[in-house]
This record gives structure tokens, C-alpha cells and sequence, in this order.
């Protein structure tokens, strides 16, 4: 059964996340261990691993899943995992979602593959349809679609260069935009993503990220006072470094992801957005992990009331499958010639259905409000754990991408990037995957499926404690 145009249009009236050990997807929402994690079949798993898989591939944690559904995984020894990263925040509408497999099942019997760009298929103009209806503003929009976040970056950047017939473009210290050559040289941090890897593309330039917790003086100053600073910061390295008529784009994580969650004071991404505006400079909002209801809002740029030129999409966005996609305004998206965007597998149909599932789910059950729940559940116990432990240099981040930053302790913000590490660890040893981030690796993230239940978060937090308590105690 093909898609249809507003298949993703359901009832108005949410659905709960349903509470206490029911099962999402067949498996029972508990965490359940039943050998050390990992256990003996996936560090069996793991030796093949290392035979046939480029060591360049890095894995957090070992532990080989062979299940999962709404917030656990299950790995082949049988351990019930809970899962505080949701594959970087690619799981929000749960692990293997009913409407995800439903869309994914009916979409792959139908037909797998045309090529967008040779024969089309409806499920494409929906999810286009979705993003122009979802995503920040009201003005005409279009899409094009991709299949990875990388992608979707290096598209915008071709958008901008086009449109604008400039070259130059900003993105900010602790960025993370990809892996592909001009998303490494939009990437800030060297180690691993950029060692030994260069020569990056060209015409891409640094600006200050506004940062409060490491902001010059910051402990003296208001968040206002370093919003105003920052921008200044931005704004003088664009005038002295690049030169406004040359910039195409500045492209900007509204809230940071693998940079460690930076939340800029309110206010900057305003500035930073009528900066643009007033040279013609495109502002390009990548919220790919931001975006689909991961920080309580449809996106995190709701949350400002801005609205940018081009929006990156991709993670949360198709419950699990590689899909991504720009959005912009449409006279910005078209003034691209015919042939210039796509690539075989963009927009693939069955990654298509699976968005419009995502997309249904976020709606029928009201993750947007789901993810203020879960930053209700967590930030209280995060904030209480930092006064217990003064290493918690900040507890940040909002709705359900929280982290917190562990550094020396009071008054200094030396990273603290092996205790993070290690908290790490033996979070993974009970059986809770969590992720760290950071430009200095010192930076605990959690970002639950979104129709994680309750009790499934307090475990977690549980999980946490008692990790701060045996590493710190
Ligand atoms: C993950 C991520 C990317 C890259 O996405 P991939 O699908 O891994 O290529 C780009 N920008 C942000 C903000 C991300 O979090």
C-alpha cells in the first residue's frame, strides 16, 4: 500500500507512552542482565569483529543486539539493555516502532528502489510535504532528500554557494557537521574525526561558539552579557577574517551534539540570524540531531523563534533508517538547475515509509511533549547529583538531550575526561548505553528513545548514580 500524501496526518488526541514493564515491539521495557555485560556470545561476536571489520571503525560498546523495541535493546546473551542514546539520536519515535515496521514491511513488498530521479514514487513528495508543514516557518518551502546526514550538509552548502554566488562558509569551535571531506572541514574537532585526513575543502572558516560554561569571565558575567560577546565574536570574524559579501552561509547546530551539547545563551542564535539576514548570508540550521521533537519542540530552532534560510535533517527523522534531507525556502532550493542535486539512492522508498511511520508516530503519541517529560524526569536527579558531585561542572542540554560536563572540580574547568570515561563504562557494565561527547571527551549525553516509559528513565538515572558514587564516592 503506497503512502499516501497526508498519511502522517492521524488523530489529535495523543496516545500516552503506555507505563510499567509492557512490552514496545515484543520486548518487555525493563533492564534485565543475565551475564556481564558483554557477555559471552557477543565477545565471541566481537573477535570476528576484529577479524573482518576496519579497526577504524570504533564501537562503544560491544555488546551485540539482536532485538530491540521502544527503549531496549536485546543483545544475543539475552541481557535487556537500557538504551539512553538511541543509536545518536536516530531511535526518538522507539526502537523498531510499530508504525515504522508496519510502513517499512508494506513499502518493501510493494518495491524497493526506482531512483528518485528516474522513475519517482509518492512516498518522496510526502516526506517533502512533511518537512515543509513541520519545520520552522511559514513561508513556501522544498526539499530534496539524501541518505545521510553528511549528505544533507554538503547539499546545503552547494544550495548556498548557488543562490548566493559566494564561496565562503562559517560554522563554529565544537562543531560537528560529518565525516565526508567538506563536512570534515566543517567539523571542529581534529581528533578522531579529522587526524591525518586532510587536505579538507576549501573556503570553510571558523567563528566563536558562544559557550557559556567556558566563556571568557564567565563565572562574572549574565547570559545575556555573553550572548552579546559572542556575537560580537562571530560578527568581527566574519567582518575581519571573511568578509560579509563573500559569505554564502553560516551554518549552525542550534544546540550542539557531538561538540558536548552546548546550549548558546538565549538570544545569540537570534543575533547570529539577523546578522545573516542583513548581509544576504544564508543561515543554515543543522538539525539533524536536534531536530523531530528530540529537544521538546519540532525543532530546536522553534525554541528561538528562529527561522532559518536552509534546515539539515536526518537522525530522528526515519525511525532507524538513513534518510536526510534540506529544507529552504523555495526560491533558494530551486535556484538550483535541473540534475544538480540528487544521487541514486536519495529519498529511497523504503526509507521513505519508514519516516512517514516516524513521522506519524511523533504525532499520535506527542513526542514533542514526551521529550519535556523526559527532561522533567531527568534534569531534577542530574542537578541534584551535581551537588553532590562538584566534578558536574554543568548539567545542559534540553528536552530529552541532556548532558552534563565533568571537569577538576569547583572554580576550575579543567576537562575531566578520564572520570567520563570511566562513569561511562560502568554505566555499560549495568546494562545502560550512554554515549559521551565533547571537544575534550568530557562530557556525559543522554538522549532516550522518546517512548521510553518512565520507569525505564529512573533506572537509568539509578544506573548513573550509583556510577558517579563507585567512580568519585
Ligand atoms: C550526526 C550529525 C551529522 C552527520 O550525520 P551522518 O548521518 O552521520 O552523516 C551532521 N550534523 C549533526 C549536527 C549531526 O549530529
Amino acid at each position: 500500500m503506497p503512502p499516501s500524501a497526508d498519511a502522517w496526518h492521524v488523530n489529535d488526541s495523543p496516545a500516552p507512552i503506555e507505563q510499567d514493564g509492557v512490552e514496545q515491539h515484543g520486548v518487555e521495557q525493563v533492564r534485565r542482565l543475565v551475564t556481564e555485560v558483554p557477555g559471552p556470545r557477543s565477545r565471541e561476536l566481537d573477535s570476528r569483529r576484529s577479524a573482518a571489520v576496519s579497526a577504524g571503525v570504533g564501537v562503544g560498546l560491544p555488546a551485540y543486539v539482536a532485538r530491540a523495541g521502544g527503549g531496549v535493546l536485546v543483545d544475543v546473551d539475552g541481557n535487556h539493555l537500557i538504551d539512553f542514546g538511541s543509536g545518536i539520536a536516530v531511535t526518538s519515535v522507539g526502537n523498531a516502532a510499530p508504525e515504522v515496521v508496519a510502513r517499512v514491511q508494506a513499502q518493501v513488498a510493494d518495491f524497493t528502489h526506482t531512483c528518485f530521479m528516474v522513475t519517482p514514487y509518492e512516498g518522496y513528495v510526502a516526506v517533502c510535504e512533511a518537512l515543509a508543514e513541520l519545520t520552522p516557518g511559514e513561508h513556501v518551502k522544498r526539499s530534496a532528500l539524501f541518505n545521510s546526514g553528511a549528505e544533507a550538509v554538503e547539499n546545503a552548502v552547494k544550495i548556498a554557494r548557488t543562490h548566493t554566488g559566494r564561496q565562503a562558509v562559517v560554522a563554529l569551535d565544537h562543531a560537528y557537521h560529518g565525516r565526508t571531506n567538506l563536512t570534515m572541514a566543517l567539523t571542529a574537532k581534529n581528533m578522531p574525526y579529522k587526524q591525518g585526513f586532510g587536505p579538507f575543502a576549501g573556503e570553510v572558516h571558523r567563528a566563536p561558539m558562544a559557550y557559556p560554561l567556558r566563556w571568557p569571565g564567565a563565572a562574572e558575567k549574565t547570559e545575556e552579557q555573553i550572548a552579546a560577546e559572542a556575537l560580537d565574536a562571530f560578527v568581527s570574524t566574519i567582518r575581519t577574517q571573511v568578509g560579509e559579501s563573500n559569505t554564502a552561509a553560516v551554518i549552525v547546530e542550534p544546540i550542539q551534539g557531538e561538540g558536548g551539547f552546548v546550549v548558546p545563551p538565549a538570544g545569540w542564535l537570534r543575533g547570529v540570524a539577523d546578522f545573516c539576514a542583513e548581509h544576504g548570508i544564508l543561515l543554515i540550521a543543522d538539525e539533524i540531531q536536534t531536530g523531530f521533537c528530540r529537544t521538546g519542540d519540532w525543532f530546536a530552532c522553534d525554541h528561538e523563534g528562529v527561522v532559518p534560510d536552509l534546515i539539515t535533517t536526518a537522525k530522528g527523522m526515519a525511525g532507524g533508517l538513513p534518510l536526510a534531507a534540506v529544507t529552504g525556502r523555495a526560491e533558494v532550493m530551486d535556484s538550483v538547475h535541473a540534475g544538480g542535486l540528487g544521487g541514486t539512492y536519495g529519498g529511497n522508498p523504503v526509507a521513505c515509509a519508514a519516516a512517514l511511520g516516524a513521522i506519524e508516530t511523533m504525532r499520535s503519541h506527542d513526542l514533542v511533549g514526551r521529550a519535556r517529560r523526559i527532561e522533567a524526569i531527568l534534569r531534577p536527579r542530574l542537578e541534584a547529583l551535581q551537588e553532590k558531585y562538584p566534578v558536574i561542572a554543568e548539567v545542559r542540554g534540553r528536552g530529552a538531550m541532556l548532558a552534563v560536563e565533568l571537569t577538576a572540580g569547583p572554580g576550575d574547568l579543567t576537562p575531566h575526561a578520564t572520570a567520563t570515561a570511566v562513569i561511562n563504562k560502568h554505566c555499560h557494565s549495568q546494562g545502560l548505553v550512554t554515549l559521551t561527547a565533547g571537544t575534550f571527551g568530557n562530557v556525559l549525553r543522554f538522549l532516550p528513545p522518546l517512548v521510553s516509559p518512565d520507569h525505564l528513565l529512573e533506572d537509568g538515572l539509578d544506573i548513573i548514580e550509583d556510577a558517579f558514587a563507585r567512580v568519585l564516592g
